[in-house]
């Protein structure tokens, strides 16, 4: 699929039903005939735009309990080690265990919503 009509999908998955406010990137891969990464470098340029916020949630790699939530100041800013409270599996490596999640930012939000106003009108 042509890289603008992955954005398309995007644009009108995200920002027309006007009822997202947080995702996983699976909710885009399960819906969109696309690679993983060419939907991420959309979601991330549109976090650099201010339309998205990406955070980060650790997942157990043991019972995929999520350990962490709204880790949203970067990856280098996670503990080193954590427990699962659900399962007491140690978690080491961290890295290997973050899922990006992200947010529609409510400026961008309200900025859409005004804007339906205006083309319904
Ligand atoms: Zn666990």
């Amino acid at each position: 699929m042509k890289a603008w009509v992955v954005e398309d999908e995007i644009r009108s998955i995200l920002f027309e039903s006007g009822s997202i406010s947080k995702f996983y990137l699976s909710f885009l891969s399960n819906r969109i005939q696309a690679q993983d990464n060419e939907i991420l470098e959309i979601l991330l340029r549109y976090s650099n735009e201010g339309k998205l916020k990406m955070c980060w949630e650790v997942i157990c790699p043991n019972c995929y309990d999520t350990v962490q939530k709204d880790i949203c100041k970067g990856e280098n800013d996670l503990d080193s080690r954590v427990i699962c409270a659900k399962c007491g599996e140690e978690i080491d490596n961290i890295a290997d265990c973050v899922v990006p999640v992200f947010y529609l930012s409510p400026e961008f939000k309200e900025y859409l919503k005004i804007n339906k106003k205006k083309l319904q009108n």
